[in-house]
């Protein structure tokens, strides 16, 4: 067995109480490595590649040390020697291989898969800077390359090497393995990142600006580089190409190696497609059965039986169409089979809605998933409706046999466990273990909702996370956070359909009406974290304003000390662990029908947040599960806007003009404001506000405000508002993603045990 003590002495030749936690960081990380890698890899005969662009894994020290089952043991043994394992976990970095939703959602599917004992890896690429480091300045987003790579990380290089062709060149690939321990499990799976010897960061200058066309040197470097030009979009091309070629030939590797003889393929191997980006494995599978001498109309029907497409989007922005002279330049070895797809699809279907290839000549990744695989699933059961009856409709009814519904998950190993060890040994006391085996155990505690005891407890842990949080903003941002505030959290990318920019509206709404002597009973802060995109300037504007509306207040003597603005500068996983188990208030604000699901929902009831939120994504079911009592829903529903983009019958500008409305609008073009900001941010959000607001913030801005104040004025009722907590943290067990993984792998995977 290997021991802690017996690492660090041979590598530092000292005992553990002398060692630096940057010296114990690295001791922790190669114990835990070694013992991972002692585990054997699920070699079952049947195995899932689960293709992502994303994999947002977070930082991995204590997930692996409680998934092995050591995580008490060692955190008892460093602190015997006066060390700390959070404040040694302190120093390691979070993997930069994910954005938001979607990568974390990877992330915790990877953990279930694991800990069900299914075999199962992910498939991706090692950016060596991933997504932009955000840096918040002058009251702006800054951008700049995040290093995630410069210590010692849970990689470990792998002796698997392919040949990817492209257009003009072929470039050789090599793969790195991260190892993915199940929560106590007997064997392991990986998580298998392809990368390049060759790509090269001194090619990077001003903040993240790099030469896209030299494909060698910068194929590894980002997650999605800026794509607002052509050579940013054929570069998103060749890492997609990189990403499913290497994928497509270590599956074939491995399912010969088990035995297959190919024709069998299907029996041996499922490839879920984790949105669109790794469609391109569907003609490039299809080749490499046909150079390994399988007829084409065989190689199709081999890979239709086993690939699975995941929708995670109705946003067209986010559906990607390449035109077929781009795949052409990359890749086109692909462009004949990519026709073909298309002609077999035209001979049988005319409506133009089902084409692979349009009539601009662009390929239509999505539809090719839906042609030529046989699932699709949306990732809620709101968003699967509105995928089969309407955004998918035609493919619907061609199809209805493969469309499925898997609502996400997350895994409570890292949301529960290692967020809130206070609450996990909390609910352990009350229910025992069972339910981190089997989450469903967690609706026990709906039987102790009258226990005063209970809710003592949890008031205490909540005031406990509120004060970490408040530690760690006060030595991240310097900022200090008054821990006896009611929490208001909105943690999630920057978009103006997740409308970050309704809150600031009622931050706004707020900060006048005390300005007008309206006191609130207790002080509120609210939370905003996100990255916006570099190219999207909206949302760099409504940062912008979030920053100045946090300087406007805090320097008002006369609202300071009841209301408070935080942006948290740059939200990830590891913010989120901080942030999710000190709130109160989960603002989950999506205009409905946009958000396909959230997860981040999830996490907060889990961790006992309060929702408010409309009828979107998950949100739908969490009210089912919890009821009217128990959530706040508010804001028009999902038909309503579906009718409203159908007809154009969104005007902001008649809603701007309502008495309640026009003076929140117009404070972010007001002398206070405009004091600190950048007029022209400020304008040009003003205006697109008022002549376009294609998310429709004003539709329900009155809804919103009359509902969170509904909500403030609830939270004062202790006893009732944590029976609603209660409640929360006992439903919350539908959203564990080994639920999610079980019925992926009942109703599309079947994978045996
Ligand atoms: C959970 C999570 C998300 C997704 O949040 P949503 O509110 O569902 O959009 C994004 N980023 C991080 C770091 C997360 O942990």
């Amino acid at each position: 067995m290997l021991n802690l003590q017996t690492t660090v002495q041979a590598a530092y030749n000292k005992p553990i109480s002398e060692c630096s936690n940057e010296e114990l960081y690295v001791a922790l990380l190669n114990f835990t490595k070694a013992v991972s890698s002692i585990k054997p890899i699920n070699n079952s005969k049947k195995k899932l590649y689960y293709i992502s662009a994303e994999f947002l894994i977070g930082k991995l020290l204590s997930n692996n040390l409680i998934n092995l089952g050591l995580y008490d043991s060692v955190k008892e043994e460093l602190a015997e020697n006066g060390k700390d394992l959070i404040a040694i976990e302190e120093v390691e970095l979070e993997p930069s291989l994910g954005n938001g939703g979607l990568g974390r959602l990877a992330a915790c599917f990877l953990d279930s898969i694991a800990t069900l004992g299914l075999n199962g890896d992910g498939i991706g690429l090692n950016y060596h800077y991933g997504l932009f480091q955000q840096v918040l300045k002058n009251n702006q987003q800054e951008t700049i390359p995040n290093r995630w790579l410069k210590r010692q990380s849970w990689l470990t290089t792998s002796h698997h090497s392919y040949e990817v062709p492209f257009a003009h060149f072929t470039l050789k690939s090599m793969l790195y393995d991260i190892d993915v321990p199940g929560y106590k499990t007997a064997k392991k799976n990986r998580l298998r990142l392809f990368d390049l010897a060759s790509v090269d960061g001194s090619i990077i200058h001003d903040g993240i600006q790099f030469d896209k066309t030299d494909i060698a040197k910068n194929l590894t470097l980002f997650l999605y580089p800026d794509d607002s030009d052509r050579q940013g979009e054929l570069l998103r091309i060749f890492q997609q190409y990189f990403m499913v070629s290497n994928g497509a030939q270590l599956i074939l590797d491995e399912a010969v190696s088990r035995g297959s003889n190919l024709y069998d393929l299907a029996d041996y191997a499922v490839i879920q497609i984790n949105d669109t980006h790794p469609s391109l494995v569907i003609p490039e599978m299809i080749r490499l059965l046909m150079l390994a001498g399988i007829e084409m109309d065989t190689a199709i029907n081999i890979v239709r039986s086993m690939t699975a497409y995941t929708n995670h989007t109705i946003l067209a922005e986010a559906l990607e169409k390449w035109p077929l002279d781009f795949l052409e330049e990359v890749v086109p070895h692909l462009v004949p089979i990519i026709q073909e797809l298309d002609r077999r699809v035209k001979e049988s279907y005319q409506d133009p809605a089902v084409q692979i290839i349009d009539e601009h000549g662009r390929v239509h990744m999505a539809h090719m998933d839906i042609h030529y695989g046989y699932s699709v699933n949306g990732v809620a059961a709101l968003h699967t409706e509105i995928l089969k009856h309407s955004e998918l409709k035609p493919f619907y009814d061609i199809y209805p046999e493969k469309f499925n519904n898997k609502t996400n998950g997350i895994t409570f190993r890292r949301w529960l466990m290692h967020a809130n060890p206070r609450l996990t040994s909390l609910l352990d006391d009350y229910l025992g273990h069972g339910w981190h085996h089997d989450a469903s155990q967690l609706e026990e505690l709906l039987q102790l909702e009258d226990s005063k005891a209970l809710k003592e407890s949890l008031e205490k842990i909540k005031a406990h996370n509120k004060r970490k949080l408040v530690r760690h903003m006060k030595e991240r941002q310097g900022f200090e956070v008054n821990p006896n505030a009611i929490f208001d959290i909105q943690i999630k990318r920057l978009h103006e359909y997740k409308r970050q920019q309704m809150n600031a509206l009622y931050v706004i709404h707020k900060y006048l009406d005390i300005k007008a002597g309206h006191i609130p009973a207790r002080p509120l802060t609210v939370f905003f974290g996100g990255k916006a995109a570099p190219a999207y300037t909206i949302a760099q504007d409504i940062i912008h304003l979030i920053m100045c509306l946090s300087e406007v207040i805090a320097n008002d003597p006369q609202v300071a000390p009841h209301l408070q603005v935080v942006m948290v500068e740059n939200y990830n996983v590891t913010a989120a662990s901080f942030l999710i188990p000190a709130a109160d208030i989960s603002e989950q604000i999506s205009l409905a029908s946009k958000e396909a699901s959230g997860t981040g929902n999830m996490k907060f009831m889990l961790n006992g947040a309060l929702t408010l939120g409309t009828s979107d994504g998950a949100n739908v079911e969490i009210h089912e599960l919890v009821g009217d009592d128990n959530i706040y829903i508010f804001g028009e529903k999902s038909e309503t806007v579906i009718d409203l983009y159908a007809q154009s019958g969104y005007l902001a500008r008649a809603y701007y003009e309502r008495p309640s409305i026009q003076p929140l609008v117009d404070f972010i073009v007001s002398e206070p404001v405009l004091k600190v900001g950048n007029p022209e941010r400020l304008e040009r959000l003003y205006h697109e506000l008022i002549n376009k607001d294609w998310f429709m913030t004003l539709l329900d801005l009155e809804d919103y405000i009359a509902t969170k104040e509904k909500m403030l004025a609830d939270y004062e009722d202790r006893d009732s508002w944590l029976n609603k907590v209660i409640v929360n943290i006992a439903k919350a067990g539908f959203f564990s993603s080994d639920r999610t993984i079980a019925q992926y792998n009942e109703e599309v995977w079947h994978l045996e045990k």
